[in-house]
């Protein structure tokens, strides 16, 4: 192998060859020489710091190939595509591969050219790929993705586990492990079963300065969508929902709310999945609504913005998504809609799960409530999660920008200090606070914890108090997480001189976000509507109506008139979420209207989308779109009721406000059939009519015509000249 001096040397100019880069970024070259030295090297970096280069280097300058171990199968093509670019032999053995292909693929290793083996790990473990790997001449092992190997971690692969008797039998070869995320129990979980204990370990800071976290709660969460969008002005951005039916839904409520947005999930054919990818990656597309399965592996610089419609399922998995955001260094936000009952949701998903691993994951989406409901520097808590230690707040997060209250805390961190000392440094938060306040439960009195100095000291404030004192020590650092034990505290020499010398200590009230999740649509706000602009727009209504020989009404109802001096639509496809308004009314009559907003919105200085209407999707409803369909087939009205299971009345009602939202239906034929000769009589009367309601119709026409005649008309007039 080589000497220190040598590779030092050489290493930039290798770097400039194959990659061309300039310099090194980080910790690489130390992690490159490292490598080369045959050592074993454990390497934390934050997703984008660069970790390919870290094995892909060292393996190109070694002899022989090195073998790659990355559970991510659909990246890999990409990964081995992208070597080649470089000229570099690359190869990867996975399952979508068929049989000639990978023998192929074994040939081409074998003949010695193949710097890089890029090995799924089920792949890895099979017999007949034993065989293979035996005979190859490996330079070192990379394990990327490690914390795979965690169950501690937020991706945890059964494979992953036999790693390391694999690599065993292959003889004894360097190995190179690489993750994005690791708490430290990750990380003591990676090196035990990889055995890698003298591994030298090169870890990154994870801070990243340009990403501004917030948390809302989770109420009118769609209506905050809306705007929080909006206000990026057509930037790109990634949504996470939870759900592949919440991913689809939110995606056609903001298609809906003129935003354009694509969904992206395992469920969708591979086909239209891909097109959405590749339409985000070209600024196709603004938004892309997704569950986690997307942005693995995506390196798209300028995401703006990353929002978490549902609660993620452990901070890692957040880190890691929200990480995905601002990759080019400039300002982007990070944006959480919080409720706690997405997070017992996610508990329930669980429940059927193994003991340890849905005890687990309760314990991930602890920590992740505990994040949400914290006042404390974001920032701050993320690293600490992490086991980096700012020292200081970030000065940008919404609770540095927004403090909440404060209070003095000396006295309660010294009491709950001293409940940890009391109780052996044994137990975890739960425990804790329930000592404080004098619990009787069976676990106190079983370790005699009610005979305590401490027991009870604190049973006039409740348990959310307490516990969120507690976390505060801890991210302050007068307490540390036990490796070993999961949720154990224990004091740092600092919490333990505190209590020896307690001093002034400044602790925050936690959020109240309540319990309940409101993904409702809002009710239309009750904001005024712009008295000004409403005016302008009714006379220019009533000279569209004339220009058309129409009746106003036909043009825009009120309603819609004093929508669009609410929200100021200004294009055509802000114009569509007006309620009211359909394609074929937009096209007919949008333009002027379109065009005397934009100027009263020039001339007064006026900022948009300040505040959102939001358009519901309903209408686009399975049983609405199945009931157009029926109408285009020419079907009997009242067969149509009866095989929707409706009353004639209802569906009556249905398809007025269909019409009314813009949608043109020809019911023609039935109008036809029904009304017969009438029908010109209740037509000329609405198109001389000031408004379009059908008592005052039926008033004014007289008895010879029933309500049903009325209505039917009415549904013809308003789809053939207003919609
Ligand atoms: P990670 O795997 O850590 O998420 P990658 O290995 O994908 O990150 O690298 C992220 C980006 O940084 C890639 O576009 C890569 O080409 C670039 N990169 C890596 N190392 C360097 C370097 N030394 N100089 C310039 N760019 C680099
Ligand atoms: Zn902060």
């Amino acid at each position: 192998m080589h000497n220190e001096l040598t590779i030092g040397v050489n290493l930039r100019e290798e770097l400039q060859k194959y990659f061309g880069h300039s310099e090194f970024r980080g910790s690489q070259e130390e992690v490159v020489k490292n490598i080369l030295m045959g050592k074993d090297t454990f390497v934390i970096m934050p997703t984008g710091a660069g970790k390919s280069l870290c094995y892909q280097l060292p393996a190109i300058i070694s002899e022989g190939t090195a073998v790659v171990i990355s559970p991510l199968i659909a990246l890999m093509k990409n990964q081995v595509d992208q070597l080649k670019g470089y000229g570099i032999n690359a190869h990867f053995l996975n399952s979508t591969l068929n049989k000639t292909e990978s023998n192929k693929v074994k040939k081409e290793v074998l003949s010695g050219k193949t710097k890089l083996l890029y090995v799924a790990p089920e792949s890895l473990g099979k017999e007949e790929n034993l065989v293979f790997f035996r005979k190859v001449n490996i330079s070192f092992l990379a394990i990327d993705e490690a914390h795979c190997i965690s169950e501690w971690g937020h991706d945890f692969r059964p494979e992953y586990r036999r790693i390391k008797s694999i690599a065993k039998e292959l003889g004894e070869l360097p190995i190179i492990a690489l993750t994005a995320t690791a708490t430290l129990k990750v990380q003591q979980d990676i090196i035990r079963n990889l055995g890698m204990e003298d591994a030298k370990l090169f870890k990154s800071s994870f801070r990243r300065f340009n990403l501004f976290y917030e948390i809302r709660p989770k109420t009118n969460s769609k209506k905050q969508l809306i705007t929080f969008i909006n206000s990026f002005k057509g930037k790109v951005g990634v949504i996470y929902c939870s759900s592949r039916k919440k991913v689809e839904e939110i995606a056609e409520f903001l298609k809906v709310n003129g935003i354009n947005a694509s969904p992206y999930h395992a469920g969708m054919e591979s086909a239209e999945r891909i097109k959405n990818q590749e339409d985000f990656l070209h600024d196709r597309v603004n938004v892309i609504v997704a569950t986690i399965a997307f942005g693995m592996g995506i390196d798209k610089p300028d995401v703006r913005f990353v929002i978490h419609y549902d609660a993620p399922k452990s901070l890692e998995g957040y880190y890691q998504e929200t990480g995905r955001a601002g990759r080019d260094g400039l300002e982007s936000k990070c944006l959480f809609f919080y409720s706690y009952a997405d997070i017992l949701k996610l508990e329930k998903f669980s429940k059927d799960k193994p003991v340890t691993e849905r005890d687990n994951a309760i314990a991930l989406l602890g920590e992740v409530t505990s994040y949400a409901e914290s006042s404390l520097c974001r920032t701050r808590q993320l690293l600490h999660y992490f086991g980096e230690d700012l020292g200081e707040d970030c000065g940008f997060c919404d609770n540095c920008k927004n403090p909440k209250e404060s209070f003095e805390g000396k006295d309660d961190v010294k009491l709950a200090l001293e409940t940890i000392q009391q109780t052996g440094q044994r137990f975890g938060i739960k425990h804790l606070v329930d000592v404080i306040r004098g619990s009787a439960n069976q676990y106190v009195l079983s370790y005699n914890h009610n005979e305590l100095a401490v027991y009870a000291k604190g049973k006039d404030k409740d348990a959310i108090y307490w516990t969120s004192v507690i976390r505060q020590v801890l991210i302050n650092q007068y307490l540390e997480k036990d490796i070993e034990e999961y949720g154990v505290l224990k004091l740092t020499p600092k919490g333990e001189s505190f209590i020896e010398k307690p001093v002034s200590i400044k602790l925050f009230k936690d959020h109240e976000y309540g319990d309940l999740s409101d993904d409702e649509l809002p009710t239309i706000t009750e904001k005024q509507h712009d008295k000004v602009l409403f005016d302008l727009l009714i006379q220019l209504r009533n000279k569209e109506a004339q220009k058309h020989e129409l009746p106003p009404y036909a043009v825009f109802q009120e309603p819609s008139l004093e929508e669009m001096a609410t929200t100021y639509p200004t294009t055509n496809t802000s114009l569509l979420t007006i309620n009211g308004v359909g394609q074929g009314k937009a096209k007919k009559f949008g333009k002027p209207f379109i065009e005397l907003i934009d100027k009263y919105v020039k001339e007064n200085n006026i900022t948009i989308f300040e505040d959102v209407l939001v358009k519901s999707t309903v209408k686009k409803s399975k049983s609405k779109i199945q009931l157009i369909q029926l109408i285009d087939r020419k079907m009997d009205l009242e067969e149509i009721a009866e095989s929707v299971g409706s009353s004639y009345d209802d569906l009556l009602n249905e398809i007025e406000i269909i019409c009314h939202s813009g949608t043109k239906l020809d019911i023609d034929y039935y109008v036809e059939a029904v009304v017969g000769d009438k029908e010109d009589e209740i037509y000329d009367y609405f198109m001389e009519a000031e408004t379009d309601d059908v008592d005052e119709a039926l008033d004014d026409l007289g008895d010879e015509f029933t309500e049903e005649e009325v209505r039917l008309v009415r549904i013809k007039f308003l789809s053939e000249v207003a919609n």
